[in-house]
């Protein structure tokens, strides 16, 4: 990949990054008020565990996400970036526009994703 795409795509994981950060930092805040705040009967209660599954759902999400954009970042580094890490193709930069921090090329994600190895 030329050095001035590299860079772009650096560009694009570092910002994708700092905004993971954030939004996980908010939903861990949010989910330290809602236990601060919860309420003692029942309904409060039934409510109070759905928001909380909701939000750590979503934390999850992010921080795998977050990890992948690592991973991608430690990938530009060793100079492996946009290569699938199953069939050592190229993956499309199409794909890469959509999805920076992508491991696999479109064949093998439907594939893995098909036998359940991958979420994302
Ligand atoms: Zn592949």
């Amino acid at each position: 990949m030329e050095k001035d795409k590299k860079e772009y795509f650096r560009n694009r994981l570092l910002e994708m990054k700092k905004k993971l950060i954030n939004s996980l930092k908010e939903k861990y805040e949010d989910a330290k008020s809602l236990d601060e705040s919860s309420g003692k009967d029942l309904a409060d209660e039934a409510y109070y565990l759905y928001t909380k599954t909701l939000m750590l759902g979503k934390v999850e999400t992010d921080a795998l996400k977050l990890r992948l954009v690592e991973q991608a970042l430690q990938r530009l580094d060793a100079d492996t970036y946009g290569v699938c890490i199953e069939c050592e193709d190229k993956i499309d930069e199409k794909r890469l526009e959509y999805v920076p921090f992508a491991r696999y090329c479109t064949e093998c994600k439907s594939e893995l994703e098909k036998s359940g190895k991958i979420k994302m």
